[in-house]
């Protein structure tokens, strides 16, 4: 906050406090000092809530106080989003970990057969279309549909639908 801040926090704050010290050159001058890194809306919040709670006078160790608990919730709100958006990665990474499972399991399964393992890559993709999807509601041999009913091109199936085959496929290996 500069001077002319200050000066007109002053006046709104001995609206409410006759014992506001008067905004003369060298309380000016102070304040500013003190209060030189809190933004100017910082402040006046401060001294609106300030006056809420309290009937003494506003001091400005209040509104530094104040501008310290508004970064540290700002801090921890930054921290917050980036546990979130972490966890969600972990999601992703568990669904790509259950693709990958998939194919291993398939791979498995083909060997189990006598199948040719190159063929393991194809028998995964029967898996997919042996279940419907839970997602988009595809029949059994249906692909799976994005928006406007045409079939997905950038991914095999919906995460779901893959979710539901390995289920499938893991149950079938266990029998
Ligand atoms: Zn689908």
């Amino acid at each position: 906050m500069n001077r002319q801040e200050v000066a007109t926090l002053l006046g709104a704050a001995s609206a409410v406090d006759p014992k506001v010290p008067q905004p003369d050159p060298d309380v000016l001058d102070m304040w500013a000092a003190i209060l030189d890194d809190v933004p100017a809306e910082v402040g006046a919040d401060a001294v609106r809530e300030h006056y809420r709670h309290h009937a003494e006078t506003v001091m400005p160790a209040d509104i530094v106080e104040h501008w310290r608990a508004v970064r540290r919730d700002a801090t921890e709100r930054r921290h917050r989003a980036e546990l979130t958006a972490r966890a969600r990665q972990l999601d992703e990474n568990g669904l790509r970990a259950i693709r990958d499972g998939i194919t291993r399991v398939s791979a498995a399964l083909a060997a189990a057969r006598g199948i040719d393992p190159e063929h393991a890559e194809a028998d995964a993709r029967r898996a997919f279309l042996a279940v419907p999807c839970p997602y988009c509601r595809a029949q059994p041999g249906d692909r799976c549909t994005g928006p406007g009913g045409r079939p997905l091109t950038k991914t095999t199936a919906h995460p779901a639908r893959l979710d539901a085959a390995f289920a499938a496929m893991t149950n079938q290996g266990n029998q």
